[in-house]
């Protein structure tokens, strides 16, 4: 786990200064970058269900929210609770500015949106089991 808003600049800086290149484009198949590379390394996520395509790949739903709480400095995880409720995941992940805190993992919702109650009740209910 990191900050990825300071990581991924970071490395992506030090790559290019040791002359890596990095191209953006759309793919529709895997298969479209074998004819120009030797390796081809699969980091997709959710677009390997359509790229690969692999149909074991599924989504997972999340409420996350920011909270400038940078006096939070552990990770905490509280997975496996799934006996007493299914879509229990509560998570605080410290960034150096602000925290990310959650608690829910909804298998196959794919619904981008979070109502005022759900960010409530994940971001605080989150917030006190760190
Ligand atoms: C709200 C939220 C907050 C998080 N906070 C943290 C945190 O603070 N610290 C931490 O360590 N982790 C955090 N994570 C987890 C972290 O984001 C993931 O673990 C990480 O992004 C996984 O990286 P990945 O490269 O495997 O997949 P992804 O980040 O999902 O990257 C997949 C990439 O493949 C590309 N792609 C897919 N299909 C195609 C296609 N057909 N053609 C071209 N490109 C394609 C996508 O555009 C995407 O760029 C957070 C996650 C979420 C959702």
């Amino acid at each position: 786990m990191a900050d990825p808003e300071r990581l991924l600049p970071f490395l992506t800086k030090e790559c290019q200064g040791r002359g890596v290149q990095i191209f953006e484009r759309e793919l529709g198949a895997l298969a479209e970058l074998f004819a120009e590379y030797d390796v081809v390394v699969n980091c997709s996520g959710l677009g390997a269900q359509a790229l690969v395509p692999d149909e074991a790949v599924a989504p997972a739903r999340g409420v996350t929210v920011r909270m400038a709480a940078p006096w939070i400095k552990h990770f905490v995880v509280a997975s496996g609770m799934e006996a007493e409720d299914p879509q229990h995941f509560a998570h605080v992940l410290p960034r150096v500015d602000v925290a990310v805190v959650g608690g829910c993992k909804e298998a196959g919702n794919l619904t981008p949106e979070a109502s005022p109650e759900e960010v409530e009740r994940y971001g605080a209910g989150a917030l006190m089991s760190s």
